[in-house]
């Protein structure tokens, strides 16, 4: 008998972090629009200031009550104390890392992760004094660990090549020396995933991805333990990337069907992901869920489903390969994932387009690399459509 008190995250994600009753008993979250917030009298102001009243807010910068239903429903589906909502993914990444470091500071990051990721830390920490290492795997990230290092960061599984390191390992092996863990767990969501359970301190999401889920409004969120997420609120007081009202309003509609999009879309990837593998014309094909795939045995140690996104490599030319691309008929050519409309992109022509191809190269992005995100049409339908782009291949 499964504990009455203890939810499925099928349930949490439509009543998780929710009250019992909204504003006017709606049943749909409201849409709070407004910059500021006022006080009846000063002693009330007072109250307030004194946090006697949690649930008030002061300005729009500092909080809101559209936003806090997203980061109430994020803090229930990862199982943490809290959570903040942001503007962006890239807005929530950011303001987490800045929160955890100073001058001086060592950061450790795993090298397949998103490309902004990296240039933020490389480009802009280092503007500042923070220096980093970039690793490849658990044991190298050992190695790098410094008496300086602060935070350690990853992503699960990464894009495009959907690795996924030993979170446990890196959790454990990060807690004895004090170091701060980071996941971006946006690939995964709390249905694939939870990152904390394992023992990392903050699980990022680009909201803007599965979160959100239908390709038309960005977002991030953070969420941890109480006191780190109180660290990172304050500097988003300062920084101000905080989630619109209307955004939130989408991003908490959105996660109501999180659970059975992220079912529907594991299903897909996976039947679409044995299908290339078994066909002649593909070199690799990039799914955990493969037991070809190098991270196999850990993703499926650590992961309930193995996600959405299948990244595989054409045996044929970059030019060859658009063809394929443009011979798709199902999903529309564009950046992003997580969404009910199918995605398909090369990423040397999207993401790294304006890298030297040495480098970009020397990172895997090939010509004949193809990053399909997989929405929630017919899966049947979706292999028969790359079946038939395939056959435009010689
Ligand atoms: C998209 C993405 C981001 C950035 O999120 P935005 O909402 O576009 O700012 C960060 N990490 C990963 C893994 C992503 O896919």
């Amino acid at each position: 008998m499964s504990d009455p008190k203890k939810k499925s995250l099928d349930t949490l994600a439509v009543h998780g972090g929710e009250p019992r009753r909204h504003p006017y008993a709606a049943l749909a979250a409201p849409i709070v629009q407004t910059a500021t917030f006022t006080f009846s009298s000063t002693a009330e102001l007072l109250s307030f200031l004194q946090g006697e009243l949690p649930d008030a807010e002061e300005y729009g910068r500092y909080g809101n009550p559209s936003v806090r239903l997203v980061e109430e429903k994020i803090a229930s589906l990862e199982a943490v104390d809290d959570g903040l909502a942001f503007g962006s993914g890239m807005a929530a990444v950011t303001t987490s890392i800045l929160a955890l470091v100073k001058s001086g500071s060592h950061v450790i990051l795993f090298r397949d992760c998103y490309r902004r990721t990296r240039q933020f830390v490389r480009d802009v920490l280092g503007r500042f004094g923070v220096t980093h290492s970039i690793v490849e795997s658990v044991s190298e990230m050992e190695s790098a660990l410094r008496a300086e290092t602060r935070l350690v960061i990853c992503e699960a599984p990464t894009n495009p090549f959907q690795r996924v390191v030993d979170l446990a390992r890196v959790a454990e092996i990060c807690r004895a020396k004090r170091v701060k863990t980071l996941v971006d767990s946006t690939f995964a969501t709390p249905i694939n995933l939870r990152p904390a359970d394992l023992g990392i301190d903050l699980v990022v999401h680009s909201a803007t991805k599965y979160l959100a889920g239908h390709n038309d409004v960005l977002g991030g969120v953070v969420c941890g333990s109480r006191g780190l997420v109180s660290l990172i609120r304050d500097l988003r007081h300062c920084i101000g990337g905080i989630m619109d009202p209307h955004a939130a309003y989408l991003v908490h509609r959105g996660i109501k069907t999180l659970a059975i999009r992220v079912a529907r879309q594991n299903e897909s990837a996976l039947a679409l992901a044995r299908f290339l593998e078994a066909d002649d014309r593909i070199k690799v094909v990039h799914y955990p869920g493969l037991p070809s795939h190098s991270s196999y045995e850990v993703a499926s140690r650590l992961m309930s489903g193995f996600g959405g996104v299948v990244t595989f490599e054409v045996n044929a030319s970059q030019e060859e390969t658009s063809r394929f691309v443009d011979a798709c008929k199902i999903p529309r050519i564009g950046p992003s994932l997580g969404g009910v409309e199918s995605l398909i992109e090369q990423p040397a022509l999207m993401s790294y387009y304006g890298m030297p191809r040495e480098e970009r190269e020397a990172l895997g992005m090939v010509g004949g690399l193809v990053r399909y995100a997989v929405g929630i049409e017919d899966a049947q339908e979706l292999i028969a459509d790359t079946e038939a782009a395939l056959a435009r291949l010689r």
